[in-house]
């Protein structure tokens, strides 16, 4: 067990480009619980690493309008609440100056073509919904709105050029790769993206999905940034490599920072404590298995390596069986996640600790905790939740990136 233990000891987690931290860093998080508690934490770290004055400074002048594609259960939408609300706290605690009510970001619309997804979207959020990116067509100014159930405007009013900044979110969920039946989605995506008055737009997705081709699809004005997270990086315990990538129009606006994308994130990791066990967080009874689970389970206990929460959706004796990782994190949730089967509980993991283990709020008290609307799921059935959460982003990791970008852009100064 030393030795596995000492072979896990690199410097990287798989697929990231921000080192894992070192042994004798402070811990973040040491519950689901805890994780919640992400937007003031990251905040505080960033003011340690790049100075109260500094940070507070810049985040007087942010300010977003919001929208996002391919946008589930409005991931993007929950950090940048919770940033936003952490911003405030953060400048009424640390500037004497009058700070005036300032609205860091306001929700313009969300796109997602899932049913179940749209109506979480609408009763959680209560921003605009449009049906489907590829039907959106950015050169007219409205397009039909499923939560208001009229035209509704697609075009951002934050064009101010007096306003120091004026970004505008987007985010790409699905993944596929370039030549997939989907790409053509993609294509719809940054048309819309070259036709709207965008500035700034964030992109999620596998690691494999490359910078060079989002670059080719913007063209000129725009620039992209890019960092390859984890979010066992900042000290949870759940796997989810992912990249993501900014880009910008350079004619809009300059990244000014002290540090680059990779280094802000960096500042905000933390050792890992949390294991795959912490997410079994609920209060659930003990399961029957069914036959086929009981052999499943049984080929999975005669492996080499006993896993303790194997997932019984996989079967292990064709070798395609799964779960935690090696460090005992929880494995990369996906679509078919469903059955991830905890020995100690003798239960599966619930579609709502799947969820939480993205840190969307399901409970009140996650929701007050991070200051961001609790998800609506009445009437969501089990099985949409589980796609929901498989198609989720981690909501710290996507947090640490919108923070460097709220941090470190600023205006081009027209002369
Ligand atoms: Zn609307």
């Amino acid at each position: 067990m030393q030795v596995a233990n000492t072979c896990w000891l690199r410097r990287f987690y798989p697929k990231t480009s921000v080192p894992a931290a070192p042994d004798d860093y402070p811990v973040n998080f040491r519950s689901v619980k805890d994780v919640y508690r992400w937007p003031n934490m990251f905040l505080e770290k960033a003011a340690s690493c790049f100075g109260v004055k500094w940070v507070a400074q810049r985040l007087r002048r942010w300010k977003w309008e919001l929208s996002t594609a391919f946008s589930g259960v409005g991931c993007a939408e929950s950090a940048a609440i919770s940033l936003a609300a952490a911003a405030k706290a953060f400048l009424k605690k640390h500037l004497t100056s009058n700070v005036r009510g300032t609205n860091h970001v306001q929700l313009s619309f969300a796109c997602e073509i899932d049913g179940a997804c749209q109506r979480v979207l609408r009763s959680t959020y209560g921003h605009c919904v449009f049906c489907d990116i590829t039907k959106l067509n950015m050169t007219k100014n409205s397009s039909f709105c499923i939560t208001h159930q009229k035209m509704c405007p697609i075009q951002h009013k934050l064009d101010d050029p007096t306003r120091p900044v004026c970004v505008d979110f987007s985010l790409m969920g699905q993944r596929k790769k370039q030549h997939g039946p989907s790409y053509a989605t993609h294509k719809a995506f940054y048309d819309a993206v070259r036709k709207s008055n965008w500035s700034l737009v964030f992109i999620e997705n596998v690691t494999e999905y490359q910078e060079q081709l989002v670059q080719q699809e913007l063209g000129k004005p725009w620039c992209i940034l890019s960092c390859r997270l984890d979010p066992r990086v900042l000290g949870m315990g759940c796997a989810r490599a992912r990249v993501f990538m900014v880009a910008y129009r350079t004619d809009k606006l300059v990244w000014d920072a002290p540090f680059g994308l990779n280094e802000l994130v960096e500042c905000l990791r933390g050792r890992v404590v949390m294991t795959a066990k912490d997410y079994y967080y609920m209060d659930l009874p003990r399961v029957k298995l069914s036959d086929a689970n009981e052999r499943n389970l049984a080929d999975y206990n005669s492996e080499s390596r006993k896993l303790q929460f194997p997932d019984l959706n996989q079967y292990a004796k064709n070798g395609r069986g799964r779960g935690e990782t090696v460090d005992n994190a929880l494995p990369t949730l996906t679509t078919t996640s469903g059955r991830l089967f905890s020995q100690a509980h003798h239960r599966f993991l619930h579609p709502d600790e799947m969820l939480a283990s993205h840190a969307l709020p399901i409970s009140k008290d996650q929701g007050k905790a991070c200051r961001a609307p609790t998800l609506e799921l009445d009437k969501v059935p089990y099985t949409s939740k589980v796609h929901m959460a498989g198609n989720a982003i981690n909501i710290p990791t996507i947090g640490s990136v919108m923070l460097a970008a709220a941090l470190a852009f600023q205006p081009v100064q027209k002369p």
